[in-house]
């Protein structure tokens, strides 16, 4: 060996391992759940959508992991023309409505998705929550809707989420994703299908939300277990959490976030304070490793609603 090579290598072996892998080799030794304060609950989101044997479309475009995404919440801004359903609780038990106003599952839809996008920006996806603020605007194609916020995030190269509530009883088909059309379906649409059930990319002749690039997400029929534990004062916490969870899980191990970086740290209770966000909020994310995780399937099914709540057959979806 020449001097010269031989001090190069003399100095490479007492020169200090610069610790690029110990992120990867540290997620050896997480715990299996590692969500520290962080309370669940088990919550039985009921069948899933039935028909997901009618799935008709495969989610296969990749976006890369600091995709933004967008959250939002079913009926948030139709409470006049499509209110969405008012849940077994309210429509057949008479309970009293969680808020006045806004029906039950415009009230879990608005809970859920703030949920879902606190928990993903602490967990490291590019991920935020929008509120139109005002509860009924007539006009869909209006700027603060729902509708165009969606259209405008996925035009710009983003995903959007609009979570929903089904319907209680035989009106409801159950969980499942009903997948954007405008911009084509994507590995997280494709995620949450297997983990929530499915319904065709043309179900009702291409729902609005869709035609815009906007994924729906029945989370499950407002009945049941599923609505106990969300108005039961004791579990509604953590029963966010869980339903957070899952959706927030799926859709990371669908863009293959690693999961040192994927963790909760703790989740203190939910002040209900996340609000309104317009701007995107940027997490700082991890080189990519592509992990296409098997993902578990857990009982739910879906439908739309139609005689649910003062709902017109106009339900804007
Ligand atoms: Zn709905």
């Amino acid at each position: 060996m020449p001097p010269r090579s031989f001090l190069a290598f003399v100095l490479l072996l007492i020169s200090p391992v610069p610790p690029l892998t110990q992120p990867l080799l540290a997620q050896e030794a997480l715990p299996r759940t590692p969500y520290g304060q962080f309370r669940k609950v088990a919550v039985n989101t009921g069948e899933r959508s039935r028909l997901t044997v009618k799935k008709n479309w495969l989610g296969k475009r990749r976006p890369t992991h600091t995709v933004p995404i967008l959250v939002l919440a079913g009926h948030a801004d139709s409470q006049r023309i499509s209110p969405g359903t008012r849940g077994y609780a309210v429509a057949v038990n008479g309970a009293r409505p969680m808020q006045p106003g806004i029906t039950d599952e415009t009230f879990w839809n608005l809970a859920t998705a703030k949920r879902i996008a606190k928990l993903g920006r602490q967990r490291g996806l590019n991920i935020r929550f929008y509120d139109p603020g005002v509860r009924t605007i007539h006009n869909g194609d209006d700027p603060r809707t729902n509708w165009s916020q969606g259209k405008r995030h996925a035009q710009a190269g983003g995903y959007a989420l609009e979570i929903h509530y089904d319907a209680y009883g035989r009106d409801g088909l159950g969980s499942g994703v009903i997948p954007r059309v405008y911009g084509g379906q994507t590995v997280i649409d494709e995620h949450l299908a297997r983990e929530f059930g499915s319904f065709p990319w043309d179900f009702r002749g291409v729902l609005g939300a869709p035609k815009r690039g906007i994924t729906i997400l029945e989370v499950g029929k407002l009945e049941g277990d599923l609505e106990n534990k969300l108005r039961n004062p004791a579990t509604r916490d953590a029963a966010l959490n869980t339903i957070a969870d899952r959706v927030v899980t799926t859709m990371a191990k669908a863009l293959g976030v690693p999961q040192s970086f994927f963790q909760v740290p703790s989740l203190p209770p939910l002040s209900p304070s996340p609000g309104t966000t317009v701007a995107a909020q940027q997490s700082p994310l991890p080189p990519q490793v592509a992990v296409p995780p098997p993902i578990q399937s857990t009982p739910s099914t879906h439908r739309k609603t139609s005689t649910q709540g003062a709902t017109g057959a106009a339900t804007r979806l």
